[in-house]
């Protein structure tokens, strides 16, 4: 079976096939870090590291580069209003937005460039638009010049009209039309800025993205995903940028093959938003609830639906978490450790290679929960597999198992943990007890923790 996935920009479901499929390259855009990461900024995070996931069962590398926006008018505002230093406001929230996304399963990627470390490289990709007649100086800023790009428009499908209206926040006496936006311009002196052939200034925010996925991942790469509120007019503009800046009026296949978009979240019914004061912001839910059954209700909806956040979900995810923890729980650490050969369940795989169909394979979970609720021997089959597909979808369901593969553990590492355990366990039922420490020490030096309780001695892998 092959993986399907949504393309958005050519508003179809197509079969993905890589540029190169000895490693694919994707990118998503990261979070600006003036804030704690809310409930749409932990969807996006939560599907992509999902999909990632999935790219890795068939493919051996998968490369994964999402940005950090540390430059930016809101994060000036925030230092303002908070009275600290810009670079103290990034730093802590940078460091907020990588816990509270550890604690909801997503993997860190491979490459979480930040902004301000890339100024030189959007000064040379602005040079290039300029050189190639896409961006105009005009009032101490660098515009790019939306005529000169023959398929602009072409991811949102917006008309002129509305792609003026989209951008109207911006919209300065000095642009020579009004879709056109900025990608440098100049900084107050107490404002952070940048020496550049314009002036001391700092880059427009969606320069930074085509900047950077050229940097860490070449163009074309495979996959750009992203919150469906940024199709216009960021990824609209991150095309522009990327398809003139290396040879003017490019394919927009020559930035990325596919555009994924995750749909939007909403609070009850309603839109999140300051003024209605229900933003749900990760860090305050996650005092509440457990990372798990916050990314399994993340995952209760297909991505590109749109999710309405609510309570019920969350008890609702709750329950089924706690239905197969409960049934896990009850299973000792060596059923996994002895025998870690296990398959996916066909159908939750096939879900997911469907456009990343989560209902239909968490409903095809179900039902091999009821097959085995009340195990037999040869169910062991099945429950092996029911914990890999929890463990595809980034779910742990019980860290003391050893049954995450998130922990970096090899089969052959599980043999010899396994035997030093047992080891320890022998040496201690002959009170050797300087042995049994040693092989403690051992293991510590693999980085493994063990622990001693009355159902055995579990172990687990520091990162
Ligand atoms: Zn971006």
């Amino acid at each position: 079976m092959n993986i399907f996935l949504y393309d958005s920009l050519s508003k179809e479901k197509k079969e993905f096939v890589p540029i190169d499929s000895k490693k694919i390259r994707i990118y998503a855009c990261g979070p600006t870090v003036y804030n704690y990461a809310h409930i749409g900024n932990a969807r996006m995070s939560v599907v992509t590291d999902l999909l990632v996931n999935i790219l890795k069962t068939k493919f051996k590398k998968v490369v994964f580069v999402s940005n950090i926006t540390d430059v930016d008018d809101k994060i000036i505002e925030a230092s303002i209003r908070e009275k600290k230093p810009i670079k103290e406001i990034t730093t802590k929230y940078h460091k907020i937005y990588n816990e509270d996304m550890k604690r909801i399963g997503v993997k860190k990627p491979d490459f979480q460039p930040k902004a301000t470390d890339h100024i030189q490289e959007m000064i040379e990709m602005i040079n290039k638009l300029l050189e190639n007649n896409c961006a105009y100086i005009e009032d101490n800023h660098v515009l790019f010049d939306v005529s000169k790009y023959e398929y602009y428009g072409c991811l949102s499908k917006r008309t002129k009209e509305e792609q003026i209206a989209g951008n109207r926040i911006d919209v300065g006496e000095y642009k020579k039309n009004s879709e056109d936006f900025v990608l440098w311009k100049p900084s107050k002196k107490n404002e952070p800025g940048w020496k550049s052939p314009w002036g001391y200034g700092r880059p427009g925010w969606h320069i930074e993205c085509s900047a950077m996925s050229e940097k860490c991942l070449g163009i074309p790469f495979d996959i750009h995903c992203g919150g469906i509120d940024l199709t216009f007019p960021h990824h609209e503009n991150e095309i522009a940028q990327s398809c003139s800046a290396f040879k003017k009026n490019s394919d927009p296949q020559s930035f990325c093959k596919y555009w994924f978009h995750n749909g939007f979240v909403t609070v009850d019914g309603e839109k999140m938003s300051k003024s209605l004061g229900n933003i749900t912001l990760i860090n305050d839910l996650l005092s509440k609830y457990s990372g798990p059954v916050i990314r399994l209700s993340l995952l209760s909806s297909h991505y590109r639906q749109p999710l309405d956040w609510s309570t019920k979900i969350l008890e609702q995810s709750k329950k089924t978490l706690k239905k197969f923890e409960n049934f896990f729980d009850k299973i000792p650490s060596e059923f996994f450790l002895k025998d870690s050969n296990s398959n996916f369940d066909n159908e939750f795989l096939n879900s997911l290679y469907d456009d990343l169909n989560t209902p239909r394979a968490l409903a095809s979970l179900n039902k091999l929960f009821d097959k085995v609720k009340d195990p037999k021997k040869d169910d062991k089959k099945i429950i092996l597999s029911l914990a890999k597909c929890f463990q595809l979808l980034g779910i742990n369901l019980n860290k003391n198992k050893n049954n995450d593969e998130s922990n970096f553990v090899t089969k052959s590492e599980k043999k010899i943990i396994f035997d030093l355990i047992q080891e320890r366990e022998e040496a201690r039922k002959l009170k050797d007890f300087e042995r049994a420490d040693n092989i403690r020490d051992k293991l510590k030096k693999m980085n493994i923790n063990i622990e001693d309780s009355v159902e055995g001695t579990k172990w687990i892998k520091n990162e």
